[in-house]
């Protein structure tokens, strides 16, 4: 079964997929992005994704490429044309073609948009689960304005690399203070020797992760305290349990910071109760 991609106003082999050398998001990584989870046939917090969208292009002065329903329409157009019932949607935004020069091209430039969905291995997901993930930490080195979910990655790519090459499956920034700010992909989690979880506030210098806000209601349905505030990586080596989240790993425990084992080396019965409620309290629209 061939799998399809939606590039600018066309639905194509993926393996044909194309963009222009002069993609400002190719030369500027001048572009936006989301990922949705595909569960049971279902997308995941869609109108929290397309609402963090709009928030990411106004920020950037990025016109959206079409209307939001039709956006979605793609979205679930790509997604039954691949079958994907478990997996993801990807789509990026880019400010468009135009001869390259840094300031803004012409304001008829249209924005460019590409939507791709693919199938994730279920196998590998539960070995994960079951096992739970390492992680590293690295310094901060990324600008100031990681709340806006551009594909300008590369410290990202460098530090989930560089965990990669340590036996480990993501990253976690760090500030100056030796306080924990997210992964390379994904935000982090505490929970308490007390039971209460404990995540960065969002308001600035992490990205506010979708799975993140439908963890917050997950906690409440569940009775479980949650307290916003910055937590140090020693913090996290001594808690009870750790976890990140994100669209594509929902809650993952991690049992592992920088070659400590957290609490007794196994995933924790927090993480596993709030990653077992999350699909009955998110947002389901059928693919
Ligand atoms: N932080 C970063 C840097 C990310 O790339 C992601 C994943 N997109 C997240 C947090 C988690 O966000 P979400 O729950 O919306 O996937």
């Amino acid at each position: 079964m061939p799998r399809i991609a939606y590039v600018n106003g066309r639905y194509v082999p993926h393996r044909e997929a194309a963009v222009h050398i002069e993609d400002r998001g190719y030369q500027f990584a001048d572009s936006v992005y989301e990922v949705c989870e595909v569960a049971h046939g279902f997308v995941i917090d869609v109108t929290r994704h397309l609402d963090r969208l709009n928030r990411s292009l106004g920020e950037l002065s990025i016109a959206w490429p079409m209307a939001r329903k039709a956006l979605t329409v793609v979205m679930r157009e790509v997604i039954r044309r691949n079958h994907v019932t478990d997996g993801l949607v990807y789509l990026q935004v880019t400010r468009g073609v135009a001869g390259r020069d840094f300031a803004f091209p012409s304001p008829d430039t249209p924005p460019a948009l590409v939507v791709i969905a693919r199938k994730s291995n279920a196998a590998t997901i539960a070995k994960r689960v079951e096992s739970g993930i390492k992680i590293i930490t690295v310094p901060e080195n990324r600008w100031d304005r990681v709340d806006i979910k551009t594909t300008g990655l590369l410290p990202n790519v460098m530090a989930k690399q560089k965990a990669k090459e340590a036996g480990c499956q993501e990253a976690w920034f760090v500030d100056e203070d030796g306080n924990v700010k997210e992964g390379g992909s994904s935000n982090a989690w505490i929970v308490t020797r007390d039971g209460v979880l404990v995540t960065r506030p969002a308001a600035h210098g992490i990205l506010r992760g979708i799975t993140r806000t439908s963890l917050f209601d997950v906690a409440e349905k569940l009775g479980l305290k949650i307290e916003e505030r910055k937590f140090s990586v020693a913090e996290a080596k001594a808690a009870r349990e750790v976890f990140i989240s994100s669209a594509t790993t929902i809650a993952m425990p991690v049992v592992e910071i920088d070659g400590t084992t957290v609490a007794n080396g196994h995933p924790g019965s927090v993480t596993l109760s709030l990653r077992q409620a999350f699909f009955d309290v998110a947002e389901k629209i059928p693919a």
